[in-house]
C-alpha cells in the first residue's frame, strides 16, 4: 500500500465531526518518524457546526457559531493540507474532485501527474456524512450563503402565527422546542407519523415520553400517529412560507398553517462509491472477480449507507485501506456526532496500525511469525491486531431551548428536567468544544 518514495499519503474525505476527530487523533498519535502527509478534502469553505443550527435559526447572534474555519486545522508548514473541494469518484487508490470547483490548494500530495482534480491515496477515510433537510443542514455553495439563508428563515419564523413541522424525530423535536420558546406566541404543531417521538432503537420509552411531555408544557401541539402530505414540502424543499389548510391524512382534520417546516429523513449520498473495484497489481483479486466486482454490495441495500468491518474498513478483502466512519457508514444504529467522533478517532488508530505494520515489512523487522499471520487475512491477529469500534452506548440530548430539555444518558437513563440537558448541551450546543476543536478563538 506504501508508495516508493515512503511518504504515506492519508486522503480523510468530509471535515466535520468524524473527519475531523480523525485527523486531530492522527495529528495526535502518528510517530514523529514517520513520513505521513494528510490532504482533508472538504466541499464547504468552513466547517458546518449542524447541532447549533435551530438555536441560531431562532437567535440571530447565535449564528456566528455555525461555521468555523479550517485555517488551524493543520499547524503552518506541515505536510498536510486542507483541500476544498467535492469528491465525486473513489477509485482504488485516488479520488476525483468535482470539475466545477478546483481546489484551492493544488496540486495536492504534489501528485505527478499534476491533475488538480486527482489526489493520490495510500489510505482513505471517507467521513461525508449525511444529509437532513435544511435549516438542519444546507446544500449550499459557501457559509456567506448558509448565513443568508439562515437569515431568511429566520425572517419567515418571525413573520408567521401558525408553523408546522412535519417529522417528530430529534431534530423536528428540537426545532419545534427552539422556536415555541423564542417565539412563545406563535402557535407550532410537531405531526408525527408514530406513536412516540424520537422513536428510535435502543432508548427506552421513558425518553420518547418526556420529550413529548416537554414539548407540550410548553404549549407545542404534538400530534401523534398522523401524517400529511404537503404540496411542494419535501426533504429538497423543506421549508415553505404559504398559506395553507393542511388535512391530517388519518382523521381527516385540519390545521391552519402559514409556515411549514418538512424534518424528516436523513440521507446520505454514496454514489462515488461506483468507480471503485479491487486492485490487480496487488495481487488481491484475479482479474475476473475485480470485473464481476459490484459496488454496490458495499452499501446498505435500504440506506444506501457504507458497509463497514468492525474495524471500520470497507466490508470487502480488497480494501483494507479504506475506512467510512460516521452518519454515512452503518457502524452505529443511531448515528450520532458523538458516534461520529469515536469512529473517527478508532480509524485513526487502526491506520497508525497498518502503517507501522508495512514500515516494519519494509525495513525487514517483520518476523515470520507475523507473516504468516498475514497471508491469513489483512487484519493481522499480532501485535498490530486492528481495533474493534464499539458503538456507543445509547447517549440522547434534545436541547429544546437555552435553558434546557431532556436527555438520556448512558447508565444514567433518562434525565427528567433541564438541568441535566443544560449541563451537557442546551447552553451552548457544544459550540465552545468544536471551535477548541478547530484551534479557533471562539467569536
Ligand atoms: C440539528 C441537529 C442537531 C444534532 N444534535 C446532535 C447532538 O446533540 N448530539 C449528537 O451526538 N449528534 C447530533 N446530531 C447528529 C450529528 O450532527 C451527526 O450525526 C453528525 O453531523 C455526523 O457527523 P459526520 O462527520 O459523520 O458527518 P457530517 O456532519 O454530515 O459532515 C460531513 C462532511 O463531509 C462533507 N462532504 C460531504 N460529501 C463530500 C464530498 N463528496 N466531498 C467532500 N466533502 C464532502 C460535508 O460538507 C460535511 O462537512 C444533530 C444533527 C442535527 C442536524
Amino acid at each position: 500500500m506504501v508508495n516508493n518514495n515512503h511518504t504515506v499519503h492519508i486522503v480523510v474525505i468530509g471535515g466535520s465531526y468524524g473527519g475531523i476527530a480523525c485527523v486531530n487523533k492522527l495529528q495526535h498519535d502518528l510517530p514523529r518518524d514517520l513520513d505521513v502527509a494528510i490532504t482533508l478534502v472538504e466541499s464547504h469553505d468552513a466547517r458546518y457546526h449542524c447541532v447549533a443550527s435551530y438555536r441560531a435559526l431562532v437567535q440571530k447572534d447565535f449564528a456566528k457559531n455555525l461555521w468555523i474555519p479550517y485555517t488551524n486545522v493543520f499547524p503552518k508548514g506541515s505536510p498536510h493540507k486542507v483541500v476544498r473541494g467535492t469528491v465525486k469518484s473513489i477509485f482504488y487508490d485516488h479520488v476525483l474532485l468535482a470539475a466545477d470547483k478546483p481546489s484551492e490548494l493544488t496540486p495536492p500530495n504534489g501528485d505527478a501527474t499534476c491533475d488538480p482534480q486527482r489526489i493520490n491515496f495510500d489510505y482513505l477515510v471517507i467521513a461525508t456524512g449525511s444529509m437532513v433537510p435544511s435549516p438542519a443542514k444546507w446544500r449550499v455553495n459557501s457559509s456567506a450563503e448558509g448565513l443568508m439563508l439562515m437569515d431568511k428563515t429566520r425572517e419567515y419564523i418571525q413573520n408567521s402565527d401558525r408553523i408546522v413541522v412535519v417529522g417528530g424525530g430529534a431534530c423536528g423535536v428540537e426545532l419545534c422546542g427552539e422556536i415555541k420558546y423564542a417565539f412563545p406566541s406563535k402557535a407550532v404543531t410537531l405531526i408525527h407519523r408514530s406513536a412516540s417521538l424520537v422513536d428510535y432503537p435502543r432508548y427506552p420509552q421513558s425518553f420518547k415520553d418526556e420529550a413529548r411531555r416537554y414539548l407540550e408544557k410548553y404549549g407545542v401541539q404534538v400530534i401523534l400517529n398522523e401524517s400529511a402530505d404537503i404540496e411542494g414540502l419535501s426533504r429538497e424543499n423543506s421549508v415553505q412560507k404559504a398559506e395553507r389548510t393542511i388535512i391530517l391524512k388519518e382523521s381527516n382534520r385540519t390545521i391552519q398553517s402559514d409556515l411549514q417546516f418538512f424534518s424528516t429523513g436523513m440521507s446520505v449520498d454514496t454514489g462515488f462509491l461506483s468507480t471503485l473495484r479491487p486492485c490487480l497489481s496487488h495481487g488481491e483479486v484475479g482479474q475476473e472477480a475485480k470485473d464481476a466486482f459490484n459496488p454496490d454490495k458495499l452499501l446498505h441495500p435500504h440506506t444506501r449507507a457504507i458497509l463497514v468491518r468492525s474495524t471500520l474498513q470497507l466490508e470487502h478483502d480488497g480494501f483494507p485501506h479504506i475506512f467510512a466512519i460516521g452518519d454515512v457508514s452503518n457502524a452505529d444504529p443511531v448515528p450520532t456526532s458523538m458516534s461520529a467522533i469515536a469512529a473517527g478517532e478508532t480509524a485513526a488508530r487502526n491506520i497508525i496500525k497498518l502503517i507501522k505494520k508495512e514500515a516494519k515489512k519494509r525495513d525487514g523487522s517483520h518476523d515470520k511469525i507475523e507473516l504468516c499471520e498475514e497471508m491469513d487475512g489483512y487484519l493481522c491477529r499480532s501485535w498490530n491486531k486492528l481495533e474493534d469500534y464499539a458503538p456507543i452506548q445509547p447517549l440522547m440530548v434534545l436541547a429544546m431551548n437555552p435553558t434546557g430539555g431532556v436527555c438520556h444518558l448512558p447508565v444514567l437513563g433518562t434525565w427528567f428536567g433541564n438541568l441535566g440537558a443544560w449541563l451537557v448541551k442546551s447552553n451552548d450546543l457544544f459550540s465552545g468544544r468544536f471551535w477548541k476543536e478547530m484551534k479557533m478563538p471562539r467569536p
